[in-house]
């Protein structure tokens, strides 16, 4: 039995608007557990519904075992960390983080112990007697991290607590995060828009789209074996290259160049004749010029994006496009033409009309 069971999950608001749909997972004691999908996927509704802020309209939640949607946010046990950091401006670090705990009526010398302790982890200790304003943004974050975690509950949610941060902090408190989650070992349902953080952060990730569940997995699970187009497309930076076209004579055409579908699908090919196909590579599974066992194409350079520890290559291949990644030693010239070579076993198919991953 899992700790967290949600099944068939359902939201549908007060106006009709059906946010989530038949959401089915199961998680571990322990889990880190990231729901990633771009803004109005539904992610903050089902952790709501999770929360016991928002009433689950069907299915059951259980925790434990036990049917816990009529349970209110108090009994279920959970502590939530919000983008906004939601502190009490007019308290000093030490109250804040010895709020709650003063509200459950916990002795004086236990907050104490407590909040000097949770204030070691996150390296609050020097800023006990600040007020919220007197701090950085990364640090605000950390107190109210440190507000969630200094109640020792045993399921912590997330919601997009890194966005109000820049770029730094947030790489800075990814690992933070995860570094906490690893000391504390609570039970954490992470959301986010950012599949990097996602990737980072996860034992598994849930990618959602427009209310549905796409695909959960681990991070290598999501990167080498996406379900669908979706997915593949949105683990990855730069995203997965798409090439689509009609198969004919068992091919389909890229530019100038033929690529022979039956080295990838062998005898399935001839079923999917006169059908649409998407070919995904990724811009890191290439490389430049020809090699054996991979389908090697050519292409026109027309922007290098040089990143230091890698080269973005924009080409085009008559009305085809795609973004090459290479060693910046090898950056090539814009307006050349170059070939590259990917690998037979770097090359997803998906069906053109499910966008389902072909196996
Ligand atoms: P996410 O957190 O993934 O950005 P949300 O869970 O906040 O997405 O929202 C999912 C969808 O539900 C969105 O289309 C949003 O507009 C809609 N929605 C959110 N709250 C309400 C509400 N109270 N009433 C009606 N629709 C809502
Ligand atoms: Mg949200």
């Amino acid at each position: 039995m899992a700790y967290l069971e949600l099944k068939g999950l359902n939201k549908i608001y007060p106006n009709g608007f059906h946010a989530v749909h038949d959401f089915n997972l199961e998680i571990e004691k322990g889990e880190f557990i990231v729901f990633v999908g771009s803004s109005g996927c539904g992610k903050s509704t089902t952790l709501r519904m999770i929360a016991g802020l928002e009433e689950i309209s069907s299915g059951d939640f259980l925790i434990n075992g036990k049917r816990a949607n009529e349970l209110g946010p108090r009994q279920r046990e959970v502590a939530m960390v919000f983008q906004s950091y939601a502190l009490y401006p007019q308290m000093t670090v030490y109250d804040n983080l010895a709020f709650s705990l003063t509200l459950q009526g916990v002795d004086e010398d236990v907050i104490e112990e407590r909040v000097k302790k949770t204030a070691a982890i996150l390296g609050l200790t020097d800023y006990l007697d600040r007020l919220p304003r007197a701090l950085s943004g990364g640090q605000r974050q950390r107190v109210a991290v440190g507000r969630a975690i200094i109640r020792k509950v045993g399921i912590f949610l997330m919601d997009e607590p890194l966005s109000n941060l820049d770029a730094k902090q947030r790489v800075t408190m990814r690992s933070e995060i995860t570094q906490i989650h690893k000391e504390i070992g609570s039970t954490t349902i992470y959301v986010t828009h950012d599949q990097t953080e996602a990737m980072t952060m996860a034992d598994r990730i849930v990618v959602m789209k427009a209310g549905y569940i796409q695909q959960v997995g681990t991070p290598y699970e999501l990167y080498f074996d996406p379900a669908n187009v979706f997915v593949a497309g949105f683990i990855g930076e730069p995203p997965m290259n798409f090439v689509r076209g009609v198969v004919t004579d068992g091919c389909i055409s890229f530019g100038e160049d033929t690529i022979d579908l039956s080295k990838k699908l062998g005898e399935k090919t001839a079923s999917y004749e006169g059908k649409e196909i998407i070919f995904g590579f990724r811009p890191e599974a290439i490389t430049l010029g020809e090699s054996d066992d991979a389908y090697n194409v050519g292409g026109m350079v027309e922007l290098t994006e040089m990143l230091g520890d890698n080269t973005n290559v924009y080409i085009s291949s008559g009305n085809k496009r795609a973004i090459l990644k290479v060693d910046p030693h090898d950056t090539p010239e814009t307006d050349k033409a170059i070939v590259f070579s990917i690998p037979y076993k770097n090359v997803y198919l998906f069906d053109g009309e499910t966008e389902e991953v072909i196996k």
